[in-house]
């Protein structure tokens, strides 16, 4: 064996270093490696497809990213010289990385590091229709908002990327009410924050057909009968016909990441039922968001 499959680690307390030689090559024999450790190895790279949560530009030329990946969850990523250009008009980053764009990334994986570093990225989606409308741009980015605050960093749930793929896309069509609506109770599923909403979260009982009066309450986190409602202070009135339809929307079967045959949904419909679930959210979350008291003010 050569020299070539060994790596160098520092002898503890002694001003030189040695190498150490897998019979297997580097690395091949798992318990070796962790016993041989190095501090000196280059980071491990992983590439995978990103959706752009948020981003802060950070210094003239970086930026400090939170991106959705696909097959590592939520990767808090420095991109250092995002919107340095070569002479010849090259970007490392294709030109800097925007909220919602979507793109293969190649970055270092390191999750005890709350900040790894993006070395490559190849724009796939700059969502260019979604762009050109000013509702869907502000359901977008209430949409990233939500997923940002709801999964954990490094906690990858393939499903999330691919409905909130799927949804940035819809944004752009007239269906966007019902996929953004559709995508939200499928984000507040899958990261366990969806509300009570098949009964009544104080009794149980679940709610009748004629119910005459209905209520939320977002400290309690659901849906209130008109027996517990006297109780609840931060109670909210809820049409019925409203709830229906949510029960209904978590019903539909979803594949490939979209929900075939999505009634189509109006404002005057959605507003409401989005204001309760953000103000569920941020009785969860114990915090506020920034989209929700610019985007979801009732349709007058
Ligand atoms: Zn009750």
């Amino acid at each position: 064996m050569g020299g070539d499959c060994g790596i160098r680690i520092a002898d503890r307390g002694m001003n030189r270093s040695r190498r150490v030689e897998f019979a297997d090559g580097p690395f091949r024999n798992p318990n070796s490696a962790i016993f041989a450790l190095p501090y000196n190895l280059p980071m491990p790279l992983v590439r995978d497809r990103c959706i752009c949560l948020r981003k802060v530009e950070f210094s003239e030329t970086s930026q400090i990213l939170h991106l959705l990946s696909q097959e590592h969850g939520i990767v808090r990523l420095i991109a250092k010289g995002a919107h340095r250009r070569t002479k010849a008009g090259h970007s490392k980053f294709d030109g800097g990385v925007d909220l919602l764009d979507i793109g293969e990334a190649v970055f270092t994986h390191d999750v005890s590091k709350d900040l790894c570093i993006l070395t490559e990225w190849s724009l796939r989606e700059g969502q260019l229709a979604l762009r050109s409308d000013l509702r869907a741009v502000h359901l977008g980015t209430y949409g990233v908002e939500l997923t940002g605050e709801l999964l954990e960093q490094h906690d990858p749930v393939p499903q999330i990327f691919y409905r909130l793929e799927q949804t940035l896309t819809d944004l752009a069509t007239p269906r966007r009410e019902e996929a953004f609506l559709a995508f939200e109770l499928d984000l507040l599923r899958d990261t366990g924050f969806l509300p009570e909403l098949a009964g009544c979260v104080m009794c149980g009982r679940v709610i009748a057909e004629r119910e005459p009066r209905v209520f939320f309450s977002a400290s309690q986190g659901g849906v209130v009968c008109r027996d517990c409602e006297p109780t609840i202070k931060d109670r909210l009135p809820m049409d019925l016909r409203l709830l229906r339809m949510v029960q209904n929307l978590l019903k539909i079967p979803r594949a490939n990441g979209s929900i075939q045959r999505l009634p189509r949904l109006t404002r005057a419909q959605t507003d409401p039922l989005n204001l309760l679930l953000a103000e569920h959210v941020e009785q969860m979350l114990g915090k506020r968001m920034r989209l929700p008291r610019w985007i979801l003010k009732p349709a007058r």
